[in-house]
């Protein structure tokens, strides 16, 4: 036991030395707790998904909410195999977030700086706990998120439609079976024949512009380069990841004479990969599962516009929930792939629509704009 005066002089000495925010906060007695819950909810996917070198017809996630004087905010972790998260290692990150010294959930970044310290890595554990705070201050103000921020949902862009790499004849199916969305992505990445064969099998159904992910699939810069005079002859309107991230100087020689822009998605993660990418790529892909969340996606946009960069803002499969939060960003953005709740087909929520046109629509639903859904033979007509 200490006296005040003492703790007060203890404290101030050790915020100079600069260690305070590691020592455990004093639990205010009687204030609210802000409580955090989930459980694992496994993403089916429509069709099975191929990109350059694997493909799948599950995605692991974890559902998560934080609740606070009974206003509950949602969230959610999304992790494609190649992330290296599992909906195991996201529930023991969780298990290690430790709310109960907040009491005052308007103090984001105090919290969210406390939740990235915990791990080096867990970046959708991370945005799983971001995303639910976002929902849940964003009701406590009574505005969504694109509000408080100062954005137009007129302003919101069209979301790409993403068809994955199949056999020709797939291809061409998929592409008559897309909704009438302004671009489709189409995903490249293998040989230039095979990758010739799914834009072709792409045109054959359909005229309308495309943009391409090429995951790192292209080897060689010359052959990536004579692919990307092709597609911009066929109307493709962008190329993300043609190379390797291990091959910045490759891709920098690439840009420089490209046609079209090309975006960095597999070379990026978080705010402080952005610099070092200033010159390499036209552009970023910013996904809230890679950069933790709302807090820094929304830093990640202004830091390249300050470096005068693209923007596009990208998801994994992933519900309503974590599509939502990104549509939250989206007016600030060039382009928007956030198809990944329109591919699959256990949703679990309600949020963002999406015209025929494909434009994103925005509501007035305060927070990241969902409502969960009811449970099937409830409250459906
Ligand atoms: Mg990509």
């Amino acid at each position: 036991m200490v006296s005040r005066r003492s703790f007060l002089r203890t404290g101030a000495a050790l915020l100079t030395a600069g260690v305070w925010r590691s020592l455990p906060r004093p639990v205010r007695a009687g204030a609210p707790a802000i409580r955090l819950s989930w459980y694992p909810y496994e993403l089916k996917l429509r069709h099975m998904f191929g990109v350059a070198g694997s493909s799948r017809t599950t995605t692991q996630g974890v559902q998560v909410m934080l609740e606070y004087e009974g206003t509950v905010g949602y969230g959610e972790a999304s992790m494609p195999p190649y992330l290296g998260e599992s909906a195991a290692s996201v529930q023991e990150f969780l298990g290690r977030v430790d709310l109960a010294p907040f009491r005052d959930p308007f103090e984001t970044e105090e919290i969210l700086d406390y939740v990235d310290r915990i791990a080096e890595n867990n970046a959708a554990a991370k945005a799983s706990v971001d995303i639910a705070l976002h929902d849940l201050v964003g009701k406590l103000i009574g505005r969504p998120w694109y509000r408080i921020w100062g954005y137009s949902a007129e302003k919101t862009p069209s979301t790409f439609y993403t068809i994955g790499i199949d056999t020709p004849e797939k291809v061409a199916e998929k592409t008559k079976e897309a909704p009438a969305f302004p671009i489709l992505k189409v995903k490249l990445g293998r040989t230039p024949k095979e990758d010739r064969e799914m834009v072709e099998a792409v045109r054959s159904a359909t005229d309308r512009p495309f943009a391409v992910d090429a995951n790192q699939g292209w080897t060689e810069k010359t052959a990536a380069l004579d692919m990307i005079e092709w597609l911009a002859d066929k109307g493709c309107v962008l190329v993300e990841q043609p190379m390797s991230k291990h091959r910045p100087d490759d891709i920098a020689w690439i840009t420089a004479r490209s046609p079209l822009p090309v975006m960095a998605d597999e070379s990026l993660q978080r705010l402080w990969d952005i610099p070092a990418l200033s010159g390499v790529f036209s552009g970023i892909n910013i996904k809230l599962m890679k950069c933790t969340g709302l807090r820094e996606a929304k830093k990640m946009i202004d830091a390249a516009r300050t470096l005068g960069m693209k923007v596009m803002i990208g998801c994994m499969t992933e519900t309503s929930c974590a599509i939502s939060a990104a549509a939250q960003l989206s007016p600030a953005v060039d382009w928007a792939d956030l198809d990944g709740n329109l591919l699959i087909a256990n949703d679990i929520f309600d949020g963002v629509g999406v015209s025929p046109e494909g434009k994103l629509l925005l509501s007035d639903r305060p927070g990241i704009g969902v409502v969960p859904k009811p449970p099937d033979g409830e409250g459906r007509s």
